[in-house]
């Protein structure tokens, strides 16, 4: 067999277009959708997620503050920030890049921002709901995989689904939203026995651990929808998933790049996430 690929990039496209006409309708009304990105620190890695992110904003209506501050900044010092940017009626979504410096609680952090305006989801209340069944926000990484599977038409009721991983930014809130959809769900993690008996089971394979070929071809049901969440470099420095993808491209019947697979839908799904939180406002 020979996958065909789900491009997060042509997805995204189309996303983004119906994400700048909507802003575009708020804006017209004085109403145009805010969100502020606060990074603190020198991470080259979260410095290009937060471009990207900011870049995205610009290109579709979206009003965006960047407040980058010095790996010295305080805990106190940046729940400051948050709780001022909680009441400026000019943002909608506030997003606070992780991973925080050591000396910063990032848990108390989350919880400072106000919930509806928790444009990634993490705030313990909106992870409540979520787990409930009626989500305000949904993380924004999962939504754009449930999103991957919109856009195949893919039976995801009654599907055997399978995440590796089981982080509360992916894995998690990925089982749950699966579950919702009415598949069936094993959740796996680093403890897991016998991980390919659990994978080759899988109608939906969604992997997000950071190991690098961590699922091979043979570890994939034939026909199986591959999503690959993880964002790894290969030895000579290029990004790839935790899945090997021309293995992958053997056996399932679609499967997800990286890059170009979930890495743009998550910044995708975060412009529909502050959008909506505009429109609700
Ligand atoms: P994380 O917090 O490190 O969690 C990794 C998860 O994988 C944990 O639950 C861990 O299990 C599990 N795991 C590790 N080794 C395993 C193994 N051998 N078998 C089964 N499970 C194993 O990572 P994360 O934040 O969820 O991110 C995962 C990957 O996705 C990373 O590569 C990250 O860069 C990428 N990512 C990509 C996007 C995107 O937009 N494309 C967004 C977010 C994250 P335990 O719970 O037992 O430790």
């Amino acid at each position: 067999m020979s996958a065909k690929i789900i491009d997060g990039n042509q997805l995204s496209k189309q996303v983004r277009t119906e994400v700048a006409k909507r802003a575009a309708a708020l804006n017209v009304q004085g109403r145009q959708p805010g969100l502020a990105v606060i990074l603190v620190g020198d991470s080259q890695a979260s410095q290009v997620y937060v471009r990207n992110k900011i870049k995205a904003c610009e290109e579709n209506g979206i009003h965006s503050v960047f407040e980058k501050y010095d790996v010295s900044m305080t805990e106190a010092e940046l729940l400051a920030r948050v709780h001022a940017l909680n009441h400026d009626s000019k943002i909608h979504g506030i997003l606070v890049q992780l991973p925080l410096p050591a000396h910063i609680d990032s848990h108390k952090v989350i919880e400072a921002i106000a919930a509806e305006k928790d444009v990634d989801g993490f705030h313990i209340s909106n992870a409540g709901l979520l787990m409930t069944g009626q989500p305000l926000f949904r993380p924004c990484t999962p939504y754009g995989v449930m999103k991957m599977l919109d856009s195949i038409d893919y039976p995801v009721r009654g599907a055997h689904a399978v995440v590796v991983g089981a982080s509360n930014i992916v894995g998690k809130p990925q089982a749950m939203l699966l579950l919702q959809a009415g598949a069936t769900v094993t959740i796996c993690n680093s403890k897991t026995r016998d991980l390919g008996h659990h994978t080759r089971d899988a109608d939906i394979l969604v992997v997000a651990t950071g190991k690098r070929n961590i699922v091979t071809g043979d570890m994939i049901k034939p026909g199986a929808v591959v999503i690959d969440v993880g964002m790894n470099r290969d030895d000579a420095g290029k990004l790839c998933g935790d899945v090997d993808y021309a293995g992958a491209c053997d056996v399932a019947s679609w499967v997800t790049p990286v890059p170009g697979g979930v890495g743009p839908m998550t910044i995708t799904m975060l412009l529909v996430n502050t959008l909506e939180a505009a429109e609700r406002n």
